[in-house]
């Protein structure tokens, strides 16, 4: 008899490698690989998560109630359109195993997020990756994919790893020129470090329609990467279809104390974008004056492109022997090039110091 099998698209991904934390030879390595946020939790979602301790033999709000009247007061949405996960990977996932399937196509951008390629093969989607412009989303060569067989679209905005904003005019022009039977799926994660008075998150195109869903999550300006929070923001037929398909008590009670303290905690986002834009401008700045290129971003870290695979990986490992960590984006198909998180302040200042001894000597 052989062993038990499982269904052929499991061998069709590898394991995710996220952006490591640990560099042998280095205690405390400086992480900027995976755009946390700068300045961690706040100490009052500390606080709460410590206060929970009494509450951990009881399960958790399994509707997330508390939680998503605390992000629709601070967002000014309605809680009856949001449902919270286990990160926003979760909630990504189950999109896709709800709406895409064998026999349905999945469109996303050359250098979009990997989840939604991984998830998409996992469900036995088919992946269909438009080219960019410039590391931008382009909506044309989005709209020349699809085809009869498309049901989902994908699009983080701004993107990772690119960084790259893409208009709310081309975001308008991206849902008017897809069939209403196909879900927009609008990927904010660093939406709460853009700096533009034009932006909309996907609120706009979720309240217009029945086929859009934004995406949120806690891991990124609010510092909870760890306690794994994310949300999602959707008409009520497909708030209705993730809350059959998550798992009963997907977020967890410390998690949820986590999220509603730093949603209360005065000032804390608009603190870190406005640290955000001046850190990444500074950054940028020193990185042109080093002589390297870099991409223009709107979101909390920034691509660097060294020009050659064989470049940027001897900056990596450069890197890595001043004990900072940075992303490698070979398998985003971009191998000249390093994603850097921005950091505090003396950490864009090691990331820049070490750079310039990388190229200068
Ligand atoms: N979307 C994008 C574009 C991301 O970069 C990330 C995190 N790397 C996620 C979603 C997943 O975030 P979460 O921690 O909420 O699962």
């Amino acid at each position: 008899m052989s062993a038990p099998q499982p269904r052929p698209e499991v061998f069709s991904v590898a394991s995710y490698v996220g952006g490591e934390s640990v560099l042998p030879g280095f205690e405390k390595p400086i992480k900027l690989s995976s755009n946390e946020g700068a300045f961690g939790p706040p100490p009052s979602a500390l606080a709460a998560l410590a206060a929970t301790g009494k509450k951990l033999h009881r399960y958790p709000d399994g509707s997330s109630a508390r939680l998503r009247a605390a992000i629709g007061e601070k967002f000014g949405l309605d809680p009856a359109k949001i449902v919270c996960g286990n990160g926003s990977d979760e909630l990504l996932t189950l999109l896709i195993q709800a709406y895409g399937g064998p026999g349905t196509e999945l469109i996303m951008s050359v250098h979009g997020f990997s989840i939604y390629e991984i998830a998409g093969k996992l469900a036995g989607c088919t992946i269909l990756k438009a080219a960019e412009r410039n590391l931008t989303t382009d909506v044309d060569a989005m709209l020349a994919l699809v085809t009869p067989q498309t049901k989902m679209l994908f699009l983080a905005n701004p993107n990772n790893p690119t960084g790259t904003l893409l208009p709310q005019s081309e975001m308008l022009r991206l849902r008017a020129g897809l069939r209403e039977d196909i879900l927009l799926v609008i990927d904010a994660a660093y939406s709460e470090y853009v700096d533009r008075e034009d932006y909309d998150p996907g609120t706009a195109l979720v309240d217009a329609g029945e086929n859009t869903v934004m995406t949120r999550t806690f891991s990124k300006i609010f510092g909870l990467g760890g306690a794994r929070l994310g949300w999602a923001y959707a008409p009520a037929p497909i708030v209705d279809v993730l809350n059959r398909m998550r798992a009963p008590f997907n977020v967890s009670v410390t998690a949820a104390a986590a999220g509603i303290a730093a949603l209360g905690e005065p000032g804390w986002l608009e603190a870190g974008r406005e640290h955000n834009t001046r850190a990444r401008t500074r950054l940028e700045a020193r990185l042109a004056q080093v002589g390297l290129k870099t991409h223009p971003s709107e979101a909390n870290f920034i691509l660097v492109d060294f020009g050659s695979p064989e470049r940027a990986a001897a900056a990596d490992m450069f890197l890595r022997s001043r004990g900072l960590i940075v992303r490698n984006v070979k398998s985003y198909g971009l191998p000249s090039c390093l994603r850097v998180t921005i950091g505090t302040d003396d950490e864009c200042n090691l990331a820049a110091e070490a750079l310039n001894a990388f190229v200068h000597g």
